[in-house]
């Protein structure tokens, strides 16, 4: 995308009203992930509401600023083509919003259990922005819409570092502390008393049983 904005003339004019398929795809497309961005800004306060850890509620927070700058530049994009900027329903945000939203009722609150639920939702809903993203940028730069897909490129590339740092989270600490909740509970309430004692033995024969190989040979 670097060479793009070098010396390049003045971008095409875009007419998808003339009855150009790609253009009127295109267009509707832009729509379409305007209304889902104006979705995920409206359901990114109550996931972070949600959330158990700081962590979580920070990285939700960080994306709702973040997503209403992708509306500020979806804005701008809708202006460099000359169209007015407006959502057209995404019935598919719709659906993956409220399955985010359901696994607020289906989970415990304060448990890392949640935490794990509420970042594979929010990581269907990067993936389906970096689809359409994706796709926009290559058919803006088939366009000759260089300067629209610099733009679409740069969201794209934010909606990948979430979906990373959303991975980071999960696997650094969320879903190992989530694997033990139930059992742990579980354990508690069957016998609550003198059962401290087993740490620290485990593992213990490994390293002779190794010791023992080697001076065979
Ligand atoms: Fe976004
Ligand atoms: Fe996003």
């Amino acid at each position: 995308m670097s060479s793009s904005s070098s010396g390049l003339s003045s971008p095409r004019s875009f007419q998808p009203d003339s009855g150009q398929y790609l253009e009127k795809f295109f267009l509707d497309q832009l729509q379409d992930i305007y209304y889902a961005e104006q979705k995920i800004a409206q359901s990114l306060p109550k996931m972070q509401e949600a959330a158990t850890t700081d962590e979580l509620r920070d990285a939700f927070e960080d994306h709702l600023y973040q997503t209403q700058r992708h509306c500020r530049r979806l804005e701008k994009v809708f202006n460099m083509l000359g169209q007015r900027a407006e959502g057209k329903k995404c019935e598919a945000i719709e659906g993956i919003v409220r399955e985010a939203e359901s696994i607020i009722n289906e989970t415990e609150e304060d448990t890392m259990t949640r935490d794990a639920a509420l970042i594979m939702a929010a990581q269907k809903v990067e993936h389906y922005e970096i689809a359409t993203y994706g796709g926009l940028v290559q058919m803006a730069i088939t366009m000759g819409q260089y300067e629209v897909a610099e733009l679409l490129d740069r969201t794209l590339m934010e909606e990948e570092d979430t979906d990373l740092l959303l991975t980071e989270i999960a696997e650094c600490e969320i879903n190992v502390m989530a694997e033990f909740e139930g059992i742990n509970e579980e354990q508690g309430e069957m016998g609550e008393e003198g059962e401290e004692e087993e740490e620290g033995e485990e593992g213990a024969g490994i390293e002779s049983e190794n010791a023992e190989e080697n001076e065979t040979r």
